[in-house]
């Protein structure tokens, strides 16, 4: 048996609905004052209560796109 990071989502966590549902969509986020699209996102969408819920990778792929991490990434290149 290997581990995963893959999250296997059949009800919501929030209101218990399986109608939640994996989709893959472009999400804006906020960092202070300013707002970023992340394209791509794999996450899981309920459509009952507009819970959200994001594995690992896309945590991984958020923190990546976020401003508050691009500083850091910058010092690493340099
Ligand atoms: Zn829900």
């Amino acid at each position: 048996m290997t581990m995963s990071d893959t999250l296997h989502i059949k009800s919501c966590p929030t209101c218990g609905s399986d109608k939640i549902k994996r989709v893959v969509r472009n999400v804006t986020r906020k960092y202070k004052s300013q707002t970023y699209i992340v394209p791509k996102v794999g996450l899981y969408d309920c459509p009952n209560c507009g819970e959200k819920v994001y594995d690992h990778e896309a945590m991984l792929k958020i923190r990546a796109y976020s401003p508050a991490y691009r500083k850091v990434e910058i010092l690493v290149e340099a």
